[in-house]
């Protein structure tokens, strides 16, 4: 999957269902139940990351042109003796062309930057396009938190080809934000600020062309109520929604705020 310009011009929503739900029956509902309002959208892209024992019946329902099919994670070697892990060539030969990498949540169970740079690479030698997060644990007033997500891209992406770096999708998701309530999300004018930090630190570690490249997509508690003021004010391409991406309703919500015109 490469970088094409098109693509920026529409938002992207990535449904991360973690570890839900617990049967294929329920799965394949709420899968169809965002099909029928992703065939609404004009300007919007959907990409669904179910559990890895769905990828393969979903791999074989009927896909609107405007939604995908992505892994929640992918293994940091290629084969090999590594115990219930799944590679990206996988998940890939399953229909998946996105994976979702470095999610705070794996970082959590201890995967540092470095073994996240290497699933990035795996991911764009498969030809998986990786979805790398990215974000802090807290906010401090003297801006340490800055410097964080700065070390964070360059650990994450350095030595990665230039051609890999174009285009690449960064979901800047602050820990403290995920699995609240959208009172407890970020404020729109403080995701604005921090995508522009985002792009400066790309543009500063990687070149201009990098950075005006970039799709990044704002997580962390996004619901149907606060979606819209975010898509006005955040200056971000699209969103990763986890909990009220398994809400049928909740979803379709956050799936029209997201369908504007760019
Ligand atoms: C996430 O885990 O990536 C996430 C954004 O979760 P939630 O929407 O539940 O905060």
């Amino acid at each position: 999957m490469s970088y094409d310009i098109e693509m920026k011009k529409r938002n992207l929503v990535v449904a991360n269902w973690k570890m839900n739900p617990e049967s294929l029956e329920e799965a394949k509902k709420i899968f169809n139940a965002i099909r029928n309002s992703a065939k609404g959208l004009k300007n919007a892209d959907v990409i669904v990351c179910p559990p890895f024992t769905y990828l393969q019946p979903f791999s074989k329902l009927d896909f609107p042109k405007n939604v995908f099919l992505g892994a929640q994670n992918v293994f940091g070697e290629t084969k090999g003796a590594f115990t219930g892990e799944i590679s990206a060539g996988m998940v890939k030969n399953l229909g998946a062309n996105f994976s979702i990498v470095g999610h705070s949540e794996r970082r959590a169970m201890g995967e540092t930057n470095e073994i996240v740079r290497k699933k990035v690479q795996i991911a764009f030698n498969t030809n998986l396009m990786p979805i790398l997060c990215i974000g802090e644990k807290e906010r401090d007033k003297d801006g340490n938190h800055l410097e964080f997500i700065k070390n964070q891209i360059k650990e994450c992406l350095t030595g990665l080809s230039k051609k890999d770096l174009v285009g690449i999708h960064i979901a800047y998701e602050p820990i403290w934000a995920i699995g609240k309530s959208y009172k407890e999300a970020m404020s729109p004018t403080d995701i604005h600020e921090t995508v522009l930090f985002i792009k400066k630190s790309f543009g500063e570690l990687f070149g201009r062309d990098t950075a005006d490249s970039l799709r990044i997509l704002y997580g962390g508690s996004v619901e149907a109520e606060n979606a819209s003021e975010i898509v006005r004010l955040g200056n971000i391409d699209g969103f990763l929604v986890g909990h009220a991406s398994l809400v049928p309703s909740q979803f379709s919500a956050i799936l029209k705020a997201a369908d504007i015109k760019k």
